[in-house]
């Protein structure tokens, strides 16, 4: 099944189920903007497939047997959920990882002021953006705020149709000589991006257009400004994911990376029937488009630790075992591919470039100036995924990043190399990446999701 055009194999039947799951997809995706709204759906989704919250379990007693399933919410940002199997867990998990962190604006601790009759909230962006990307679009705000007595606050403005929305504004072409001459890295410089959001005065002598987007914020929310201060509120694009295209072929959504690996990855374990011969994992990261830092990124011991529970639960835990388990253990390292785009031809090359519609996509190495920073996937290993994706038709193909010395980037496949275990990047190929609308073709999401299903069946030693 290697490099084909998946869409000319496909049944009646299959393209039902295609449609279905992409359907279910965009929903995850409308309803799944920032990592914690992820979280909670991921939850749901494991809670109604039968999984139980490890934390409840933690210091219980609670032994857990061959085909239990089990679940941990992390921080509220992470989700890692696992299958027990028959093999003593020693003999390696199959795992499928993801990130559920999309570039973004996020809203600064004091983004609070007024100029000359408007009033803004001050941001600053997260993860790799083209700024002028995120002027004059309808824009939302997600996020959480944390009261001084521990109360978390709920905040969804912008995506209800009869809500508000909020905007960046952009300089009208007429007085935009200068500004057109600047390279498109300064046409709008970060501290610039301000997001508009009130313009009509209270009554008030100093500053009255802030008062009023103040006491705004109360009425809606009921919070004080300086509750902002433990606030994480995230500015993403407003609006839902649309098929796209006459032919519907295609999403266009915001945050596919990387929820169109993240959405699959969950679904292809909370769907797994049975008791599995492995130990299954998915492992849903925050703070990848930062670097995978901190302790919600993938370079925390939150991973471990949570298999270190899991091991004294299902088997006995010993320092030497848990070694055991991670460095036998076979990874899928899910992150979006870089697809092949006509109207940018001259970055690709078109031998090594992922094309929509091919299915999923494998990177035996991703890095930058001669693979630096990359996890370079085992011959060996590609080649028993090869064989795991050709025994379960599942549409497959391999890229590279871009032409040599276009540029580059990394995933999180390097940070569970250091286990020793074999990992390989793969993922769904995405067109305008990390824009505030990026497009992918519903048949590369419904084959990464049978690739996935294949992988935790077939995986093994
Ligand atoms: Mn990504
Ligand atoms: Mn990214």
């Amino acid at each position: 099944m290697y490099k084909k055009i998946a869409w000319k194999e496909y049944t009646p039947e299959v393209l039902e189920q295609l449609e279905s799951f992409s359907a279910d997809y965009r929903r995850f995706l409308d309803l799944g903007k920032t990592e914690r709204e992820c979280v909670l759906q991921a939850v749901t989704t494991a809670e109604k497939a039968g999984f139980r919250d490890m934390d409840a379990l933690i210091g219980s007693g609670a032994r857990l047997q061959p085909g239990d399933r089990v679940y941990r919410n992390w921080m509220g940002k992470c989700f890692m959920a696992f299958i027990v199997g028959k093999k003593p867990m020693e003999r390696g998990m199959n795992i499928l990882g993801a990130h559920i962190d999309s570039p973004r604006l996020d809203i600064k601790q004091n983004p609070v002021f007024e100029d000359q009759g408007l009033a803004y909230l001050d941001t600053h962006y997260y993860g790799g953006i083209k700024k002028y990307q995120w002027l004059a679009l309808p824009l939302a705000i997600h996020g959480v705020v944390v009261k001084k007595n521990g109360e978390k606050v709920n905040v969804v403005i912008g995506e209800d149709p009869a809500d508000p929305v909020f905007c960046i504004t952009d300089l009208l072409p007429h007085l935009a000589s200068e500004q057109m001459s600047k390279t498109a890295a300064k046409l709008v410089e970060g501290e610039a991006l301000n997001l508009l959001a009130a313009s009509r005065p209270t009554e008030s002598e100093k500053e009255p257009v802030r008062d009023r987007l103040l006491a705004a914020l109360k009425e809606r929310c009921g919070l004080e400004e300086e509750d902002l201060v433990s606030a994480e509120i995230e500015v993403v694009p407003a609006g839902q994911a649309r098929e796209m295209g006459l032919d519907r072929s295609m999403i266009l959504g915001y945050g596919h990376d990387d929820r169109v690996c993240a959405y699959p990855s969950l679904r292809a374990l909370a769907d797994f029937d049975g008791v599995p011969e492995y130990t299954l994992c998915a492992v849903l990261t925050d703070k990848e488009e930062i670097g995978s830092v901190g302790a919600t990124g993938m370079e925390s011991l939150y991973f471990e630790n949570t298999v270190s529970e899991l091991l004294a639960m299902a088997e006995e835990y010993s320092g030497l075992r848990l070694r055991r388990v991670l460095q036998n253990s076979r990874m899928l390292s899910s992150d979006v591919s870089a697809g092949f785009d006509p109207a940018f031809a001259g970055v690709f090359d078109k031998n090594n470039a992922a094309f929509l519609g091919m299915g999923v996509c494998f990177n035996k190495y991703t890095g930058s100036r001669g693979k630096g920073g990359s996890s370079d996937a085992n011959a060996e290993y590609v080649a028993s995924i090869r064989r795991i994706m050709d025994d379960n038709g599942v549409f497959f193909q391999t890229a590279e990043l871009g032409k040599v010395d276009a540029g580059g980037g990394g995933t999180i496949a390097y940070l569970c190399a250091r286990y020793g275990m074999n990992v390989i990047d793969c993922g769904v190929p995405v067109l305008s990446m990390h824009a505030p609308w990026e497009t992918v073709s519903k048949a590369d999401v419904y084959e990464a999701y049978k690739c996935y299903r294949a992988f935790l069946k077939d995986a093994g030693e």
